[in-house]
């Protein structure tokens, strides 16, 4: 003997059911076979949902009450042979006008009991099962129909009753000894008490009633076909990347069901175990798939953790008071006030202190539960030896489930610190002392990131995928968009890392794709998206909540500098090529490094200094490695650098300056340049990083510039700067007479630091920079002698944009 069950998608019409009936008529050769079956796919919610309009006096659940007969008319219209339909036709009407007399009962009464709602969802079944035996039959397959609420029999806790294994089991097996047949046929879910009261096992409960009748009858295998193919590492509905698990054992699929893996209805494990009957999970809409076996034992497959699951409409009771400490009995009264209630208890921890008892029960039961306990421990919260009880509600289980995790130390570990870094907040842990499930209580908002980020700890060795937020397109963004393009394959294969770009802005329009913008036509996509908005891309980001996701700032604007805090403290990383952060007040800086350190984000801001060089990074390692700064000497500026380089009082120094603009090297404004102040700026920003706590206004600077050039507008300033042209020619003659160059140099030293024009010889490191080039050298207690030299191009659209890629790789460690 063999059960089989099919679940409501599997049988939600005539299409769907002629697939069962295929999948069966071939079971049915190998041996005889009960089919047991759930109502057609959604009909038990809608009988559910008319009841309670009836129950409010609305007249709408008559329309509700029209559709579930015409879908049932229409499954035996298509099912069976005009000349046989009229039976069956009939039987459907009749029991449509028996639902309708029962909800216009409701109707007058606003009444709805659970006893209703047992009698009412019980057509479902009642009918589906009947459509489908007679389907068969139609086929030529002779089968036998028979009312499960004859042989599953229960207590009278309607909506969830409790099956009576007694007496169903004599039942059952007096049953199938006396008729016997190839394929019987009969409706899951529904049962009666022992008056003849219709009875429901649950929602979802067709899969408990085939196990009933597999334990019962001792069947050789019970198959549970659904339309997944099978029981996969997580809920295929929250991450894309769950995979089916191919062997499981009972208890691990019991832990999982238990803590919310729908695919199988918790309690149906239970009776098979029992009896060692193995339970395959299979797919009705792939049928040659594998699917998943159950059994006592199942092989290790090289993952720790079997998988993963989640509940939501938690709350969590949490009984509190220095009263309770070392005295004996309160957590036996606090969960016999729950139980006195049936309110189940799905998660316990009790800290230490014995001060608090915290506890996660089905929020629906809160208020019920609130008033038990309080009642219950009235005395105690008179006396205030005890607080009334707290209720956090919103909140949701996510646990992990594998009986191997008991023999690998830092599980739990590796769980929490992997939700910590997405900013998912842990509210409560249990860890049953099995180690067969670590279950975490957290914010129902944060669900689908953690078991994103737990599957993707524990289940995609392979990869890890990173969604960036970018916003500047210009040079620097449109190149960097061209990178990622062009390098997503190598980091998918060589960095086993998946980066999608998921929200896009510039100053004009923004975009949101959660499943990546396509690199090769952003250009379109973004001309088709909503007007930009910094305030709604932000929000945006946040609302998504998705793990590893970084803000990519290409801009140089203030206004975006300052979202940078909202987004750390939700764990969101921040890569600023703006420098706006960085070098503004130090304690906003510092503020921004602490929030990154607090909700384990990463702020950085590598192309603050040198472009794409790793100056930062450089800086960062010897410092962290031990190293102490001693002295940083610097050309930082690719303007400046460019302007020494070319001006030789051949031609004047304000052309020279217009050509460096033109040639895209100097900020909108080329004073900044020119004054020093972005080069103050970075050796700011070097100084901070070395441990320094610096402003702007205790940096020295030795300006070149003729007081009269830097006012006005940026035309004034070229005007000006021809008329000061003996100037600028006395400082390279200077220079050139001693044999030395001129650098615009950036230091900083015993804590102070400085900006200013100096005659660079020959030996110098800073000697021989050409181009764009910047230098940065670093005296420290390892290179004393020899400074640590970084060099290279420090400006330009493709290195910038490189340093940033460099800083997103970073941030997503
Ligand atoms: P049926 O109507 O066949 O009983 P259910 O809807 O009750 O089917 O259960 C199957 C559904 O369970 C799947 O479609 C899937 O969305 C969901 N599900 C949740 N968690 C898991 C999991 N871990 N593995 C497989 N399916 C899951
Ligand atoms: N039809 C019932 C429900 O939807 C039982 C089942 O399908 O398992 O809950
Ligand atoms: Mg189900």
């Amino acid at each position: 003997m063999q059960v089989l069950k099919f679940g409501g998608t599997s049988v939600a019409n005539a299409e769907n059911i002629d697939r069962v009936i295929s999948i069966v008529s071939e079971k049915i050769k190998s041996d005889s076979t009960v089919l047991v079956v759930s109502a057609l796919g959604g009909v038990t919610d809608l009988l559910l949902h008319a009841a309670v309009l009836a129950s409010e006096g609305d007249e709408s659940f008559r329309e509700k009450l029209n559709y579930i007969e015409q879908r049932h008319l229409e499954a035996v219209k298509s099912l069976i042979p005009v000349t046989h339909q009229s039976q069956l036709l009939s039987l459907v009407k009749k029991s449509c006008n028996e639902i309708e007399d029962i909800c216009n009962g409701i109707f007058l009464l606003r009444e709805l009991t659970d006893r209703s709602r047992d009698r009412i969802s019980s057509y479902g079944e009642w009918l589906s099962s009947q459509i489908i035996s007679a389907a068969f039959r139609a086929k030529g397959i002779e089968n036998v129909w028979k009312d499960s609420r004859e042989l599953v029999v229960t207590n009278s806790v309607f909506t969830n009753a409790e099956v009576d294994f007694e007496i169903t089991g004599e039942r059952i097996k007096e049953f199938f000894v006396e008729n016997k047949s190839t394929l019987y046929v009969l409706p899951g879910f529904i049962a009666s008490d022992k008056q003849g009261v219709t009875t429901t096992l649950g929602r979802g409960g067709s899969d408990y009633t085939a196990a009933i009748m597999a334990a019962s009858l001792n069947a050789a295998l019970l198959e549970i076909w659904t339309d997944v193919s099978g029981m996969m590492t997580a809920d295929p509905r929250l991450t894309a990347n769950a995979k089916i698990i191919p062997h499981i054992s009972y208890q691990e699929a019991m832990e999982l069901s238990h803590f919310g893996a729908k695919v199988i209805y918790p309690p149906t494990i239970q009776p098979v175990m029992s009896r060692n009957i193995p339970v395959w999970i299979k797919n009705t809409f792939a049928p040659a798939d594998n699917g998943t076996l159950i059994e006592a034992t199942a092989s290790r497959n090289g993952n720790i953790v079997r998988g993963i699951s989640s509940i939501n409409h938690i709350a969590l009771i949490s009984l509190e008071g220095s009263g309770m400490v070392g005295i004996p009995g309160f957590s036996r009264r606090l969960f016999e006030a729950l139980s006195n209630e049936k309110i189940n208890v799905i998660l316990i921890t009790q800290s230490s202190s014995e001060h608090s008892i915290c506890v996660g029960i089905n929020a629906a039961s809160a208020p019920q539960a609130k008033q038990a306990v309080d009642t219950a421990f009235a005395n105690e919260i008179a006396l205030k030896k005890v607080e009334p009880l707290i209720i956090e509600t919103e909140l949701s289980i996510v646990a992990l489930v594998g009986e191997n995790m008991k023999s690998h130390p830092g599980i739990s570990g590796r769980m929490f610190s992997a939700m910590g870094r997405n900013g998912v907040n842990i509210r409560a842990i249990a860890q049953g002392s099995s180690e067969k499930n670590i279950s975490a209580v957290i914010s129902t908002r944060d669900v689908k990131k953690a078991i994103n980020v737990l599957h993707e700890e524990f289940f995609e060795t392979a990869y890890k995928q990173v969604n960036l937020f970018i916003t500047g397109t210009g040079n620097v963004g449109s190149r960097l968009l061209a990178q990622l393009r062009q390098q997503a394959q190598y980091l998918q294969q060589k960095m086993h890392l998946q980066v999608r770009v998921v929200g896009l802005s510039n100053s004009r329009r923004m975009l949101f794709k959660e499943d990546g913008v396509d690199l090769g036509s952003w250009e379109n996509q973004l001309g088709g998206s909503v007007p930009a908005n910094l305030n709604s891309f932000v929000q945006g980001i946040i609302d998504r909540n998705l793990r590893n996701s970084i803000f990519v700032d290409i801009t140089a604007n203030e206004e975006v500098a300052s979202v940078y805090d909202r987004l750390l403290q939700k764990s969101v990383s921040v890569v600023a090529c703006n420098k706006i952060a960085a070098s503004s007040a130090f304690s906003n800086y510092r503020k921004l490094k602490d929030l990154a350190d607090e909700f384990n984000s990463h702020f950085l801001f590598e192309t603050n200094v040198g472009a794409g060089l790793p100056v930062i990074a450089t800086l960062n390692d010897l410092v962290r490695s031990g190293d102490r700064i001693h002295q940083i000497d610097a050309v930082l500026s690719g303007t400046l650098n460019f302007v020494f380089n070319n001006y030789d009082g051949t031609r004047s120094f304000a052309s020279v300056v217009r050509q460096a603009q033109t040639e895209g090297y100097t900020e909108p404004d080329p004073r900044l340049d020119l004054g020093g102040v972005d080069v103050m700026r970075k050796i700011m920003i070097l100084a901070r990083e070395s441990g320094e706590m610096i402003e702007m206004s205790e940096i020295e600077n030795r300006s070149f510039m003729p007081p009269s050039c830097m006012q006005g507008t940026v035309e004034d300033f070229y005007k000006e700067m021809e008329k000061e042209e003996a100037h600028f020619k006395k400082l390279y003659e200077e220079a050139r007479d001693k044999g030395c160059k001129l650098k615009f140099v950036a230091s900083f030293k015993n804590g102070k630091a400085s900006v200013g024009l100096q005659h660079i010889n020959p030996e110098h490191d800073l000697y021989h920079l050409y181009g764009k080039d910047n230098v940065v050298l670093f005296y420290t207690d390892r290179y004393s002698e020899q400074p640590m030299v970084v060099k290279g191009a420090g400006a330009g659209a493709d290195v910038t944009a490189s340093g940033v890629f460099a800083d997103i790789l970073r941030a997503s460690k």
